[in-house]
């Protein structure tokens, strides 16, 4: 049995949000005080945690992406890790985080059966970093990048979401340092996700508009190989003739990729969502908690992509921000 659709499409990438916490606070994220918490006991445990995500794989599953929050906050990520990449179809396992443990952790996870991490990285300025993450911690992240890539979690990819009169400065100086230590970068368009609800599209740096910027110093042509389900467009960097390598633009709002959508959610609590922007969610907490069986996790699983929608609807008139923010449900 596969996790299909009305519409078709199979879910085969899980991203499963380990702690709604983070040691950042992210301008465009959450407030300076932080967010009321999840209560700690409807938390999967760990052993639920594994359970449920090893059904899923028994469902097709072949991507399994932990994130948050900040998930190298969770305790004993390595043997979540462990418990996961040691299913027999051989799930390939990845982190998003903002990277600020990866220089303690990252061979821990690399011999755990990680395969990747995709890194978190605004800016390059300590200060801008300071006031964009109302944390000084740049020096954390530069270090887990080398960390990450020194253990072999290959390719790191960096992620980065430009904002106006923030940091879209910063576009160009972005790629050539991820072109220069061979990480993979990727720019996100910002997404009505933020817990303040405070997005407001006509500030948003759209996609096009990045790679106006990116233009000012490169040429960025599409690249040839074919996209399939990835959500970032990647396009190749030349300057002065010479392929620098790739980067990657993640349209969410003004290219949406629905329509090739092959995700599936976990939140830290238990519960199974759709889509990124779904309203509603499929408790699988406490069909573990009241004794069901795999079959019964499944079928939470199942139901919840039966009911899957074709698009996030952000350009509908009647469009919602879902209840819970980017940090609670898993980015
Ligand atoms: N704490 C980890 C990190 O920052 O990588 C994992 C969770 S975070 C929510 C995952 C990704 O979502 C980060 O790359 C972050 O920049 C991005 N993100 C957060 N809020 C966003 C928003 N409103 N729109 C677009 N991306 C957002
Ligand atoms: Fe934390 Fe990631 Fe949100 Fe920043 S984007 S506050 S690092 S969860």
């Amino acid at each position: 049995m596969r996790l299909v659709d009305g519409f078709g499409r199979v879910a085969t990438d899980l991203r499963v949000s380990l702690t709604d916490r983070c040691n950042l606070r992210c301008t465009y994220c959450m407030p300076a005080e932080g967010l009321p918490w999840l209560p700690s006991d409807t938390l999967l445990t760990d052993d639920e945690l594994v359970r449920v995500v090893r059904v899923a794989v028994d469902l097709g599953v072949e991507d399994v992406r932990f994130t948050g929050g900040e998930p190298l906050l969770r305790p004993r990520l390595p043997e979540i890790v462990r418990g996961i990449a040691s299913h027999p179809s051989g799930p390939k396992t990845s982190v998003t985080t903002n990277g600020i443990g990866l220089g303690k952790m990252a061979q821990a996870l690399k011999d755990a059966g990680l395969h990747r991490v995709n890194v978190s990285l605004d800016t390059l300025d300590p200060e801008r970093f300071k006031e964009l993450t109302r944390r000084n911690r740049i020096d954390d992240v530069l270090r887990g990048l080398e960390a990450a890539a020194d253990a072999g979690l290959l390719p790191v990819k960096v992620n980065a979401v430009l904002m106006r009169g923030v940091n879209d400065a910063e576009a160009v100086d972005l790629l050539a340092f991820c072109l220069e230590r061979g990480y993979e970068l990727r720019f996100i368009e910002q997404m009505p996700l933020d817990a303040q609800h405070a997005w407001n599209r006509e500030e948003m740096i759209a996609a096009d508009e990045i790679l106006d910027l990116l233009g000012k110093e490169f040429t960025v042509v599409p690249d040839e190989e074919p996209r399939g389900s990835q959500p970032a467009e990647r396009f190749r960097v030349l300057k002065d003739g010479v392929d620098l390598g790739t980067v990657g633009i993640i349209g969410s709002v003004t290219r949406p990729f629905c329509g090739a959508c092959d995700r599936v959610r976990l939140t830290a609590d238990g519960m199974v969502r759709n889509c990124l922007f779904a309203r509603d969610e499929h408790d699988v907490r406490s069909v573990v908690r009241g004794g069901g069986s795999d079959d019964d996790i499944a079928a939470v699983f199942l139901g919840a992509m039966a009911v899957k929608k074709a698009g996030h609807g952000i350009d509908d008139p009647s469009f919602v921000q879902p209840d819970r923010p980017m940090s609670a449900i898993g980015g």
